[in-house]
């Protein structure tokens, strides 16, 4: 099953009830929480305040590889965590991977 939901509950970041990313803890969050805010400000978002930081009541989707088995990852190596399962894919699609499958298996299949 390559959808795992995280450990455990994130801290979720929303602004206007959209959801825009998550921290394992608060302190994370709202350090991305204040990243994410000036990167829409600069991206000259009108928003009505300040993104919120939220204990979520569900878990987030992690996406692992059906070939290999590793974690759809971030540049920065951690797991990238999703809202639910569409979401994963698409975000998962624009960084080369088909579906479930890593854009290191999908090259490996293409091998003679
Ligand atoms: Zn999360
Ligand atoms: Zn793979």
């Amino acid at each position: 099953m390559p959808f795992v939901p995280a450990p455990q509950p994130c801290w979720l970041i929303l602004a206007e009830d959209d959801w825009l990313g998550c921290g394992a803890c608060w302190g994370r969050a709202t350090a991305l929480a204040a990243v994410v805010w000036a990167e829409e400000l600069a991206a000259g978002a009108v928003m009505d305040g300040p993104p919120v930081v939220r204990l979520s009541d569900g878990y987030c989707v992690l996406l692992s590889c059906s070939g290999c088995g590793e974690w759809w990852a971030a540049e920065d190596g951690m797991a990238v965590h999703s809202a639910e399962m569409v979401e994963a894919l698409k975000g998962a699609f624009e960084d080369g991977w088909v579906g479930d499958v890593c854009p290191a298996c999908q090259a490996a299949e293409l091998m003679p």
